[in-house]
């Protein structure tokens, strides 16, 4: 056999590790003896057979670089003495840069070629970061959903280095340590559990919260590092980041209710297909939909599609199915679009405090 006649089966399974599905039991807490696990949700299709009758046994639509342009323009990131609007700039993928009041957050830093645990094979990208690693203004704090490859990546983090304070979920913060981090620039945070900097005279609290996904690096340490959303606030604008989430009616909700309204929410719309495989773990637009409305946002985009292809619908398809769930609520598109690849845009805060 032939090298090439393996290929789609390795493509299985490093897209598997970048994010899949993973075994769960349903637990009354987040906390068991044996790692995490999601308290609202039921019991996953799991392991490996499941990953290849999702990859090969479903309407897996296939990638054509010709006919699914995904639209990319030129990033306008704020300068530092821009305080009155937030400055928001899609990096791509999971990675977003919020930029207000001359504090830099990061989320999910993911800038290599492929998701995967190897640096020249997985899940390859199809549109480039926006904005090159290196060409970053100085970021004050990153947020990390979860340790899948998509959105924990090692050089990321390297080139990184201890410039930014990192926040992360239980149990992450080895990793970092392990990559050369200093113990000190990292926070390793519960659900509810919150953390505040300051950067000249600018105070952000940043809040570990709910999502409902699954964690590991390995076919072999499922769940051992839990998963996160993040609310982060500033003085007078707050932003919530989902990270990779599926659907419940309660935890949003309560998100919502403890920390809403958000000025902005930075939802996940995209690697939801087939559902009987992803559905628990990855929302897809009309659930982002809700999620939206749970957490009470004034305004969200939709992030997590466009770069690497991680599940089987089209790479085009989540902001048209976003429209169609948007146009079944009858909600206006400003409050909940999605950007180009690059776009900046700029948010106005609720609550008004003094600009400098
Ligand atoms: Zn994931
Ligand atoms: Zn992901």
């Amino acid at each position: 056999m032939t090298l090439p006649r393996f290929a789609p089966l390795i493509a299985a399974v490093l897209i598997s590790m970048a994010c899949s599905t993973a075994s769960l039991a349903q637990m009354p807490s987040h906390h068991t003896e044996g790692g995490f696990t999601n308290p609202h949700a039921e019991r996953p299709h799991s392991g490996f057979f499941g990953i290849i009758r999702a990859r090969f046994g479903s309407d897996w639509q296939s990638y054509d670089r010709e006919r699914d342009i995904v639209p990319v323009t030129e990033p306008a990131p704020a300068t530092a003495d821009e305080f009155a609007n937030a400055t928001v700039t899609w990096i791509g993928h999971a990675t977003v840069l919020v930029q207000h009041r001359g504090v830099n957050v990061l989320t999910d830093p993911m800038f290599s070629k492929y998701a995967s645990p190897v640096s020249f094979a997985g899940p390859s990208r199809i549109t480039q970061p926006a904005i090159k690693i290196e060409d970053l203004p100085t970021i004050h704090a990153v947020v990390i959903s979860h340790d899948h490859y998509d959105h924990l990546d090692t050089a990321s983090i390297r080139a990184l280095g201890d410039e930014p304070k990192y926040f992360v979920p239980l149990g992450v913060g080895e990793w970092f340590v392990d990559k050369g981090i200093s113990p000190e620039r990292v926070v390793e945070l519960d659900w509810w559990q919150e953390h505040s900097i300051e950067v000249d005279g600018e105070q952000i609290t940043i809040t570990a919260t709910p999502s409902q996904h699954f964690s590991g690096r390995s076919l072999t340490n499922r769940d051992g590092t839990l998963w996160a959303s993040w609310a982060v606030e500033w003085s007078d604008f707050n932003a919530w980041f989902g990270g990779d989430t599926g659907y419940n009616n309660l935890q949003f909700k309560e998100i919502g209710t403890r920390l809403g309204p958000f000025d902005l929410g930075i939802i996940p719309i995209g690697a939801y297909e087939p559902r009987w495989f992803m559905g628990t773990v990855h929302v897809n637009p009309k659930e982002a939909v809700l999620i939206h409305e749970d957490i009470n946002a004034r305004q969200s985009f939709g992030i997590h599609w466009g770069a690497f292809i991680l599940a089987g619908e089209g790479v085009l398809t989540p902001p048209v199915a976003l429209a169609e769930a948007r146009e079944a609520k009858g909600m206006a598109e400003e409050e909940f679009s999605t950007f180009a690849v690059g776009e900046t845009r700029h948010y106005a805060p609720l609550k008004k405090v003094s600009s400098r």
